[in-house]
């Protein structure tokens, strides 16, 4: 028997497909279906793939596969998502230039992800590093810009006092900086933002249009967090005797206006405008603006997930409860943040965790204002809904029901509030996306004699004084290549040292303006890229509407629970302003989502560096081959769950992959048809192979597979039957099942050209069910028959029957009534 050699084999079919580029998408499939399968595209980082890529890929890839068996047209690209902080710093630490590095990290993912076997149309690959990509994410920002979505704002970003530079989120870990470990500051910064929170309403509603995994979606709403409530003022008490226009009121977003008679102070956000108007009669100022700064340094996260609340007591000013015109203290509290509803809020103790615990803490009073019933007894906080008490005229009535009222009689207006926020869309650092806007003194000082907007003009310069659109002809606005690229030290992008690039025309004027440096976030490319994989080398448009339509939407998306909010939010939100903008045609940009599970190392830890526990893919290749692999990491569980690596499960991967090769391996095959017991069981695995690949449950599939080869290495079988399972195996091991295919059994064409195999339902078992068999309406007799069997099988099977045939057989039958599962009579 020859032997199976992984390498050998492995490598022959890469070239192969390669050359006969098998993993094409069609271009033209009229009246075929189409699949479009995509994975999240990777970061391409020097550490190459690691297994979770695999996981993740190989499960697409099966999926890819068994659509086109299927018939259908299927799209399943790949590209590169290269832009951001970590190829800028490997390269400034290599002293080279992080094209450089990009390249390189490139060269090695297409290696590896080659290596596996991965049926990807490499002929449309993209890049967002390539001008030719990113001239279309900056022309969809021209778009955002245009509409008023983007518009400039002084916001906070992280700055490493040691490093001298502005780091991103993911760069600051527990509060310092990730390289020198120096704690991070919170410095003020002028940045594009972009109003995602306009489409807030539009991204939870849509989340009913598609089929994600409900955690997912439940993380979508919680980070959207919209919450229906009320803007309440609050009279500042003696305002007019303290003769300050600014002292009159405190406005407070809250959802619980039914609890309004129990509020009992007031807590403001440290970066609450009025604080610093109330200056003059603040006495305790110095404590309050000490407190105040030290907030600054806090990220909002930190603020509000920090377990003990604190607080200043603001003394020598007071607000006065409108309900019941009861004076109340004012405090300043970091864990209110200034963008959440107004920056106040009213305090109600009695009724909420966190009021009562920092009530307590600061000895505040506490009324309740909800109960039970009436007179029940009632441990504090109550969180439940009932009666008001405590609450004047509104006693006896519904808590839940007294709410509107209640904001009606104190003058409140109904107001819709979001957690999320508009998306900071600069980084002051070199390797991003240049941002296609150019700023003009002399049109801001224009724009800013004008008291309306001209009709000519965009909103975007409307409402951003001065600064002018590259005219799309223009576009792409290139990355300077330059040598220097390190940050400058300063809050600004190190383009701003490029001076000839800077320096440039104004579109608008033709007088002198300069470019904008900050560069775009990281996210920007990702937010689009699965629309120029449909059209990647359109030099006139994003994608050609014909392409948009045929392949949109994406049908599977998988890819990392990790990417729950961030990425999968933004490119839903850019996809809906390109709906509006009638580029695509779909509201919903990934109609399926699938989440792969981490896999652990084999301690069960997570895999990282410091714990030494990291499987490299490359050596399992090596060692074992690209199949095991694949098979091994689809055989370790339930595609969705956390599982640990052991090795050991690959050695039975590799035991069941050889038994198939040595089915092949036989001098011939019988040529007799296989018995019909053999043939229920084929047919059964391939109807639990199928249902099983469209579930998404790779691991019962792969042990129906492992169960029909274990019984096929012993007994005399049929071409036939072997080839159907080289078939239903394809997908999951591709270079041995081609080998045998090509190789060993002598086919032409690949074997992921063949067609999925089908079953006959006559030999799947069904549960039996027992039928009543009548003549007339009487029961002569019962059959036991497969559940759902249709008449005719029935009668078939009455007349095979000994013990009924002979009762019919003599009968003119005039009518059959048949009743499924349950009755059939015989009218003669
Ligand atoms: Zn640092
Ligand atoms: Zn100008």
């Amino acid at each position: 028997m020859k032997q199976y050699f992984h390498k050998k084999v492995e490598k022959k079919w890469i070239r192969a497909w390669e050359r006969e580029k098998p993993f094409c998408a069609p271009s033209a499939f009229s009246g075929k279906k189409k699949r479009y399968v995509l994975d999240m595209f990777p970061y391409p980082s020097a550490h190459g793939l690691h297994v979770g890529h695999v996981e993740s890929y190989t499960a697409s890839d099966i999926l890819a596969r068994y659509y086109r068996m299927c018939g259908f047209a299927v799209l399943h690209p790949m590209g590169w998502d290269a832009f951001g902080l970590p190829a800028e710093n490997a390269a400034i630490k290599a002293k080279t230039h992080p094209k450089k590095v990009v390249k390189e990290n490139v060269a090695n993912f297409k290696r590896q992800l080659l290596s596996l076997g991965f049926s990807y149309d490499w002929s449309r690959e993209v890049n967002t590093t390539d001008p030719h990509y990113y001239r279309w994410t900056q022309w969809i920002f021209l778009k955002l810009f245009n509409r008023g979505l983007a518009y400039q704002k002084e916001t906070p970003v992280n700055w490493c006092p040691s490093c001298k530079t502005v780091l991103a989120d993911e760069e600051v870990v527990g509060g310092a900086c990730d390289r020198c470990h120096t704690h991070v500051e919170r410095k003020s910064a002028r940045q594009w933002m972009l109003r995602i929170t306009a489409y807030a309403d539009r991204l939870l509603s849509d989340l009913d249009l598609i089929d994600w995994p409900q955690h997912i979606k439940t993380m979508q709403r919680n980070w959207i967090g919209r919450s229906e409530g009320a803007h309440i003022v609050f009279p500042i008490a003696d305002a007019s005797q303290k003769g300050n226009k600014h002292l009159d009121t405190a406005t407070v977003f809250t959802t619980r206006a039914d609890t309004i008679f129990g509020a009992t102070y007031l807590v403001l956000a440290p970066e609450y405008e009025a604080l610093q108007a109330w200056k003059r009669v603040i006495s305790n100022w110095k404590e309050v603006s000490a407190y105040i700064s030290a907030a600054k340094n806090k990220s909002d996260e930190d603020r509000i997930s920090s377990k003990e609340k604190t607080g200043v007591l603001v003394k020598g000013v007071e607000a006065i409860n409108p309900a019941n015109g009861k004076r109340v203290p004012i405090f300043v509290a970091d864990y209110v943040v200034a963008h959440y509803g107004t920056g106040a809020i009213m305090a109600v103790p009695a009724h909420d965790q966190r009021d009562f615990d920092f009530a307590k803490k600061y000895n505040l009073s506490i009324v309740p204002v909800v109960s039970p019933h009436a007179d029940a007894l009632i441990s504090l906080p109550y969180l439940g809904d009932g009666i008001l008490i405590n609450s004047a005229s509104f006693n006896g009535q519904k808590n839940s029901l007294a709410a509107r009222a209640i904001v009606e009689k104190l003058k409140g207006t109904p107001t819709v509030n979001y957690k999320m926020r508009d998306w900071v869309f600069a980084r002051q650092r070199y390797w991003g996306e240049p941002t296609p806007v150019v700023f003009c003194e002399a049109c801001e000082k224009r724009l800013k004699t004008l008291s309306k907007k001209p009709r000519a003009l965009s909103q975007g310069e409307w409402i951003n004084p001065g600064w002018v659109p590259v005219p799309q002809k223009d576009l792409p606005v290139t990355l300077p290549n330059v040598k220097q690229y390190e940050p400058t030290g300063a809050l600004e992008s190190p383009l701003v040292n490029v001076p000839s690039w800077v320096k440039t025309k104004c579109p608008r004027c033709k007088g002198t303006a300069r470019r904008e440096t900050n560069t775009m976030p990281q996210w920007a490319g990702s937010c689009w890229y699965y629309l120029r994989y449909l059209d990647p080398h359109n030099k006139k448009a994003l994608v050609a509407s014909a392409k948009e339509k045929q392949w949109m939407p994406v049908d599977v998306y998988i890819g990392g629970v990790e990417h729950a909010v961030l990425h999968l939010l933004y490119a839903r939100f850019w996809h809906k302003v390109l709906y509006d903008e009638k580029v695509v045609h779909t509201k919903e940009p990934f109609y399926r989502l699938i989440n792969q599970g981490i896999i652990l190392g084999a301690d069960g830890e997570k895999m990282s560096k410091s714990r030494g526990n990291i499987v490299n893919p490359d050596d399992i290749v090596e060692r074992y081959g690209a199949d095991a692999l694949r098979m091994y990491e689809m055989f370790m569980g339930p595609l969705e769950d956390v599982k640990p690596w052991d090795e050991k499960g690959i050695v039975g991967v590799v035991r069941f992959l050889e038994r198939v090769w040595a089915i092949g391996q036989r001098a011939s095959f019988s040529s007799k048809k296989p018995s019909r017991q053999r043939l229920m069981r084929l047919h059964q695995t391939i109807k639990k192979v199928t249902e099983d690949v469209e579930k998404v449950r790779f691991n019962t599939a792969i042990s129906a597979l492992m169960i029909l080869s274990r019984d096929m290495g012993g007994e005399d079988i049929s071409q036939s039957e072997y080839e159907t399972l080289l078939k239903l195996l394809s997908p999951f091991a591709p270079f041995i099942t081609e080998e045998i295919w090509r190789s060993v059994l002598s086919h032409k064409q690949s074997i992921s050209r063949e067609k999925w195999p089908s079953y006959a339902s006559a030999y799947i078992v069904k549960q039996t069910v027992v039928i009543a068999v009548q003549i007339n309406g009487k029961t002569k007799g019962t059959l036991e028959v497969s559940a759902g069997s249709d008449k005719d099988i029935v009668v078939a099977e009455v007349k095979n029957n000994a013990r009924l045939k002979g009762m019919i057989s003599s009968l003119s039958i005039k009518k059959i009534i048949f009743v499924p599962d349950r009755i059939l009579n015989i009218v003669a």
